[in-house]
């Protein structure tokens, strides 16, 4: 569902993403993994063209994003990057929004669907984060892990193939990355492709399918979580799960 091949991306001098590849298939759950600086949230915003990439592909379910460099036309990026949804560390509501209108907002701008069905959307997914009370109440007046499952649920509003995750509970005490965990957990079971930078090892242990360890720029060592997690093949590797766990 994600391929990308040398992915290459600088900030001026800085060589941020040096020759990435990597295949995320349908269903998986890919855990990135990496020291700070290593690019994750580079390589992350690269594939919903958050950040322009400098050489190389990115392909979304077998259409071009970016084909050795060259971007596709505008409107062909808005269609390709609307499959993905994408929740970011400090979760970015609208203020000035109630928690439903958070959820509402894009559909709305996007004019294809009818009011109430959207409204329908909103309620249920709001059930599914567990925040149905909560619908009418500013995000200021919610705690963080609260504000956070606010963004999952906006997030699926636009009714994703593929969640992108950068690191969703490292702004949150720590006892409230359970109730965001846990909302990702259930996700995984329905089979949502997801893809998560993360430093909680627990979760990408127990729930990711796919581990990628990034360093420096590249992707040193990438497969089955377990096996990544248990068995690390590189001395980098080893390092970092060292420090980690
Ligand atoms: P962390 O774990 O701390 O979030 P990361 O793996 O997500 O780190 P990135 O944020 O992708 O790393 O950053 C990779 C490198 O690119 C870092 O050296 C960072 O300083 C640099 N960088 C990121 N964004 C920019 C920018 N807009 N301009 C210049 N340099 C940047
Ligand atoms: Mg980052």
């Amino acid at each position: 569902i994600i391929s990308v091949s040398n992915l290459k991306k600088s900030y001026g001098e800085l060589d941020v993403l040096k020759g990435i590849s990597l295949d995320i298939n349908k269903n998986d759950v890919v855990a990135i993994i990496g020291p700070s600086g290593s690019g994750k949230s580079t390589l992350l915003r690269s594939l919903i063209h958050l950040e322009e990439i400098d050489g190389g592909s990115i392909q979304i379910n077998d259409e071009y994003l970016v084909e050795q460099g060259s971007y596709a036309k505008p409107q062909e990026i808005r269609q390709i990057t609307s499959k993905m949804g994408m929740v970011f560390q400090h979760f970015d509501l609208f203020p000035h929004l109630t928690v439903s209108g958070n959820l509402e907002i894009a559909p709305k701008l996007a004019k294809k669907e009818p009011m109430d069905k959207i409204k329908a959307r909103s309620e249920e997914l709001l059930e599914k984060v567990g925040l149905t009370n909560w619908k009418n109440a500013y995000p200021a007046n919610l705690s963080g892990g609260q504000k956070q499952r606010v963004a999952i649920a906006r997030a699926l509003m636009m009714e994703p193939e593929i969640l992108l995750f950068d690191e969703p509970t490292s702004a949150l005490d720590p006892e409230l990355t359970g109730e965001v965990l846990e909302v990702m957990k259930n996700l995984a079971k329905e089979k949502m492709t997801m893809v998560v930078v993360t430093h909680e090892m627990g979760f990408a242990l127990e729930v990711a399918t796919k581990a990628i360890f990034m360093d420096n720029g590249e992707v040193v060592e990438s497969g089955n979580a377990k096996a990544l997690f248990e068995y690390p093949q590189f001395d980098r590797t080893k390092a970092f799960l060292k420090r980690s766990l």
